[in-house]
């Protein structure tokens, strides 16, 4: 059978010897930790955004929390962000110790809706988080004007959208800081677990440095807390150097894969992903909608063997895990209604033709019967 799923195999397949080479090279530096590769990697990933500041981090939900932090978020305040996300996002700023406010998505995009952020900004609110979901960005102008208004910080959650532009301009250039993850899947991937922050801001960077090394700015010392233990592994960073140089032929190949479903897919009852004006989407996740959605999900499992994924079947706010929060106890309908009807198909650089075909063809037999039923 063949694989529809994404795994990184293909990938070290293809790149194995560059990616033996970088472990190689760690493990026979002599240093392990917060060595040479994490220190290039954080200029070369400062440099592809052309900001001043990169700190390499242990994951991505822990670059939103630090940065977060580093921002003076904490206890008593609250962040605007969206319940339409990956869960991180949330345990991030419940992770600080401040509590999610959530506003509602547009219904074309399924990003912020920025409109409704006025209205949700109070005397606790810090931060506004926007997530530039599944490979494309919120829109920023909306988002810089409230935050102005009301002296708030952004953080942005770049999460899905290494190398999304708005406007020409990359994801994490526009606010305070903005968190990365190299989780696997992610756009920019590591082998393992790792994240990042950018910032423009020395002090910024300066706080989440300290953050990442139990709350030290230099050997052995604490200054400040909170401090924790959050550095990126040394392997990973290298790894992540050669993939950097890989990043915008990841990207341009997602972008050809969606190509490929929006051409083969158009004439269909699904709803394709929509791009907001200005914005370069980078497909982290290829998200399409239709009414019926778990019953396709069903009939492609069954009848095909074709196995799909939902980002998200859940909106934060309705998780047990959230359940305490009074800010949880909202109502969100678009969000809401979204979340029973979106499903993502196979989206990864390495996905072949061939492979995406049977998506595509498996799927076209399925709507055909769902779409006239
Ligand atoms: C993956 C992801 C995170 C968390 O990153 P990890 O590296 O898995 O901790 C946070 N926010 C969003 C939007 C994500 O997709």
């Amino acid at each position: 059978m063949t694989t529809l799923v994404w795994s990184y195999q293909d990938e070290y397949a293809a790149e194995r010897e560059d990616i033996l080479d970088a472990v190689d090279s760690v493990f026979s530096s002599g240093q392990l930790v917060l060595g040479p590769s994490v220190s290039e990697f954080e200029k070369e990933f400062a440099a592809y955004h052309g900001v001043e500041h990169c700190a390499g981090v242990d994951n991505g939900t822990n670059a939103v929390k630090l940065a977060l932090e580093a921002l003076g978020t904490g206890p008593g305040d609250e962040v605007v962000t969206v319940s339409n996300t990956a869960a991180p996002t949330v345990v991030a700023i419940t992770g600080t110790g401040a509590v999610p406010r959530f506003v509602d998505i547009d219904p074309v995009t399924y990003l912020m809706d920025t409109a409704q952020l006025a209205d949700a900004v109070n005397e606790r609110t810090r931060c506004i988080l926007p997530v530039h979901l599944y490979g494309q960005c919120v829109p920023m102008d909306p988002v810089v004007e409230v935050a102005r208004e009301h002296g708030l910080h952004i953080v942005e959650d770049c999460a899905q959208a290494h190398g999304a532009r708005q406007g020409g301009r990359l994801a994490g250039t526009t606010g305070d800081a903005a968190a990365f993850s190299f989780y696997p899947t992610k756009v920019l991937g590591a082998y393992g677990d790792g994240g990042a922050t950018i910032t423009g801001r020395a002090d910024v960077d300066k706080n989440l440095r300290r953050l990442r090394y139990y709350g030290m700015q230099e050997r052995y010392y604490v200054d400040a807390l909170p401090g924790h233990n959050s550095r990126l592994d040394e392997v990973q960073a290298e790894i992540l150097r050669r993939k950097l140089r890989r990043l915008d032929g990841y990207i341009a190949a997602r972008r050809a894969v969606a190509d490929r479903y929006a051409r083969a897919l158009g004439d269909t009852g699904l709803v394709l992903p929509r791009t907001a004006p200005g914005n370069d989407h980078v497909y982290y996740v290829y998200v399409v909608r239709h009414p019926a959605r778990d019953t396709i999900i069903e009939r492609l499992r069954d009848d095909h063997d074709v196995r799909l994924n939902v980002s998200y079947p859940w909106p934060v706010h309705t998780m047990a895990g959230f359940a305490h929060l009074e800010s949880a106890k909202t109502s969100l309908p678009v969000t809401e209604r979204l979340a029973g009807e979106i499903f993502s198909l196979p989206m990864y650089p390495s996905l072949t033709p061939e492979r995406q075909d049977r998506v595509i063809e498996s799927l076209r037999t399925v709507l055909a019967t769902v779409d006239a039923a």
